[in-house]
């Protein structure tokens, strides 16, 4: 998906790292590469002008959050200028609702359907889905037949041509028994004026809670018009867009729809029933950037530390102590933010807890004070910290007892994470990474 942007936008970011000194020329050589790869993804000039002005201006008058190097400002900036770029994704809940799919015809809103009762089904929801395309011939039979697969339900009747009609019978019915109810209308091959009207009655007979319009990626930047028109008619509160597999455009569609302020919902990225995924901007982002490359992320981090700060190797092992966690928590904030850090390891989905990335710098502070209070036996070895040893470490460092409690309660939590990533050793090149820290397990 958007290979061609990706792998662009992936070497302007490289050939800046690779630059020696970070002045105004580097700084203007990659928002050239970046225009470049953005134009030929056919996002609009007006856009890419935005953003290179944003950039430009960004890189040179802001000064680097402490402790983050110039060439990591400049990417971050990057970064977070894309992600705008991709606007506020739309609003996607688990509650019961009633969706209205718009979009013309052979925008994929047929497919589309039936991937989000997919989607819906697989959240535990019960779906049901409403065939209101009376216009093109086998629309019922094409939506029963990709929803028989996955066993929803489809209202329809193929020999009705009053499309008012389905929606008023089989909405009430649908409505009793299911939570989610999609309802797929028919398109035509343009904008006319029967086609919005006939929306517009739909909209206003099934009280839809979602009016979402489906869009070829393929349109690029011509996507913002369909958006514009039917965002007119029925007022659309997301966008899904289509076959992001197959064309280069994408990021000009994509930036085109974030501009109307529709909110993309989800992409569609191939033909099969499972090819539908929430629209994240970060997420989205990232990928194309490479940054969950974990390449990246060690090239990040010997620029950060030496092999002497950290002992990966133990720490993965499971000797993980008190001291290693100060240790490890002050050369992450040399790095950078820890969630930022923690963004680019491939960990395969697994879920951080929030409370790991939870630290300040204040509290970092309070942590040393509190660790310069144990005996070395405990920071080497918390598990012999009881109730009594917290209550004199307390006194020790001058703070209530909640407070060493809470470092160890932090303590306990980053051992599970970092127990966590450990199961995950197989899944990511964890012995490359570690003889990159120059140390083998
Ligand atoms: P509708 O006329 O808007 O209902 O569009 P359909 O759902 O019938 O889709 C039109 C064509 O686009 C079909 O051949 C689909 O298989 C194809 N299609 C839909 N979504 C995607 C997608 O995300 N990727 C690819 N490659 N093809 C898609
Ligand atoms: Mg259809």
């Amino acid at each position: 998906m958007l290979d061609n942007l990706g792998a662009s936008l992936k070497d302007a970011v490289k050939k800046l790292a690779g630059r020696t000194v970070i002045d105004r020329a580097a700084v203007d050589e990659l928002v050239r590469d970046l225009q470049r790869a953005l134009l030929s993804a056919d996002v609009n000039v007006k856009l890419v002008m935005q953003l290179s002005q944003a950039i430009k201006q960004r890189a040179l008058d802001e000064e680097p959050p402490k402790g983050m190097g110039a060439r990591e400002h400049v990417l971050r900036i990057v970064y977070q200028e894309l992600v705008h770029l991709m606007g506020t994704p739309g609003t996607v809940t688990l509650e019961p609702q009633t969706i209205l799919m718009a979009g013309l015809q052979g925008s994929g809103k047929t497919t589309t359907t039936a991937k989000l009762a997919r989607f819906y089904q697989r959240k535990g929801l019960r779906v049901g889905v409403i065939c209101a395309d009376t216009f093109r011939p086998g629309a019922y039979d094409q939506l029963k037949t990709l929803c028989d697969r996955i066993s929803i339900p489809c209202y329809g009747d193929p020999y009705e041509t009053d499309a008012l009609k389905i929606v008023r019978e089989g909405l009430p019915r649908f409505r009793k028994v299911y939570e989610v109810i999609i309802i797929d209308t028919q398109g035509r091959h343009a904008l006319e004026d029967h086609l919005i009207e006939e929306i517009i009655n739909i909209n206003e007979i099934s009280h839809a809670d979602h009016r979402w319009l489906v869009i070829d990626a393929a349109l690029g930047q011509q996507a913002s018009e369909q958006a514009r028109r039917f965002h007119e008619a029925i007022g659309i509160d997301g966008v899904l867009v289509t076959k992001m597999d197959g064309t280069a455009k994408g990021g000009g569609a994509l930036s085109a729809v974030a501009e109307t302020q529709s909110g993309i919902a989800f992409i569609g990225s191939g033909e099969t029933i499972e090819d539908l995924e929430r629209f994240n901007p970060d997420g989205f982002i990232s990928r194309l950037l490479g940054m969950g490359d974990l390449k990246a992320l060690v090239e990040r981090v010997e620029e950060a530390i030496s092999a002497e700060d950290v002992d990966v190797n133990a720490m993965l092992k499971g000797k993980f102590t008190l001291r290693d966690m100060y240790g490890q928590l002050e050369t992450v904030n040399r790095m950078g933010p820890l969630k930022q850090v923690m963004s680019m390891l491939p960990l395969g989905g697994m879920q951080i807890p929030d409370d790991v990335y939870d630290i300040t710098s204040t509290k970092m502070a309070r942590y040393k004070v509190i660790m310069d209070s144990m005996t070395p036996s405990e920071l080497d070895d918390p598990s012999i910290i009881g109730s009594s040893r917290i209550q004199r470490i307390a006194r020790g460092a001058g703070v209530p007892p909640e407070d060493v409690r809470e470092l160890i309660k932090y303590y306990k939590t980053m051992q599970r994470a970092l127990k966590g990533m450990r199961g995950m050793g197989g899944k990511f090149n964890m012995q490359r990474m570690m003889k990159k820290f120059g140390r083998t397990p």
